[in-house]
């Protein structure tokens, strides 16, 4: 099986077997399942399961790294999120950006929980959300964000299980406070691809070389105007394959090899770096 996450997170089919148990044995202690994506590749940074799996709870989708994905692409999401009838909304975790809206979000996706527990007499019951995702969707910098100051072990209080611990966040929200960590859908060759471009696929398995010319293939196609910007392409070199684009980004870098050779090799570093460094704007690599 593929080795996939930066975290060395190897997924054998025990793993996902007892995740998949986990998140069953958790889901009837929570109200509502809160699903981190990468807001870059929304459908590749999303497991092939989780629909099947939480399918009994309302779902919250994070579209988070928002700071560093295309800010119309983000709001096509959010429509095409919310036209499925899913409730969704863009975060930047690591700051905190667009997270004041979640508790609105919260009201919403919740409405008929928070009806019934006002009709039971407890209005004030809190709410309590259960955190999954794939590998660095940032689950943790999520839950560490949301609780803040607050946080605060509450395992020994009734009803709760011995192993699970609930972090108050404000606002009567509580979050189980391990994650459920889950698998990318590795058997699709273009999700790893997409992947890698984020950095979430360890670089020593893959061939610099081929992920470069398959992010040109995508920049090409959405962001030739970036391309042609920083390593002064033109207008007309966007015709080329993608392969010769490189060569022209190593070219316009001065990566010669012996003998006056391109080094086509360097020049997949450089883009790959530079393209995470920032370097090219926000990016977003999948439409709905
Ligand atoms: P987890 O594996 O899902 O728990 O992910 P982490 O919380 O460990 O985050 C993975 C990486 O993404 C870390 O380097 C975080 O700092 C980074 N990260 C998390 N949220 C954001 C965000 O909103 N924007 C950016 N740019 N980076 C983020």
């Amino acid at each position: 099986m593929a080795d996939i996450s930066k975290d060395t997170v190897q997924w054998f089919p025990g793993h996902m077997a007892k995740t998949r148990r986990k998140i069953k044995e958790n889901l009837p202690l929570v109200d509502a399942v809160v699903e981190l994506v990468d807001a870059r590749i929304p459908i590749s940074s999303r497991n092939p399961e989780l629909d099947e799996l939480t399918s009994s709870k309302p779902r919250i989708i994070l579209l988070n790294k928002c700071d560093v994905a295309d800010a119309n692409a983000t709001a096509q999401w959010i429509r095409h999120f919310e036209e499925m009838g899913a409730h969704a909304m863009a975060v930047d975790c690591k700051t905190g950006k667009g997270l004041g809206k979640f508790d609105e979000v919260v009201k919403a996706a919740l409405a008929d929980k928070i009806a019934a527990n006002i009709e039971k007499g407890m209005p004030g019951k809190a709410l309590r959300f259960m955190v999954v995702g794939i590998p660095n969707t940032g689950k943790s910098t999520f839950i560490n964000k949301m609780s803040g100051r607050n946080r605060l072990k509450t395992a020994d209080k009734p009803g709760v299980t011995r192993t699970s611990q609930w972090v108050a966040c404000g606002n009567g929200i509580e979050l189980l406070d391990t994650p459920g960590v889950l698998w990318p859908k590795f058997d699709d060759p273009a999700v790893g691809d997409k992947l890698a471009f984020i950095g979430s696929v360890k670089d020593e398995i893959l061939d610099a070389e081929t992920i470069a010319v398959r992010l040109i293939d995508v920049l090409k196609r959405d962001y030739s105007d970036r391309l042609i910007e920083r390593y002064k392409i033109s207008n007309e070199d966007m015709e080329l394959e993608s392969y010769e684009i490189l060569e022209k980004i190593g070219i316009a870098r001065g990566m010669k090899i012996r003998g006056g050779e391109v080094d086509t090799e360097r020049a997949a570093v450089t883009l790959l770096d530079e393209y995470r460094g920032g370097k090219l704007g926000r990016l977003t690599f999948e439409r709905p």
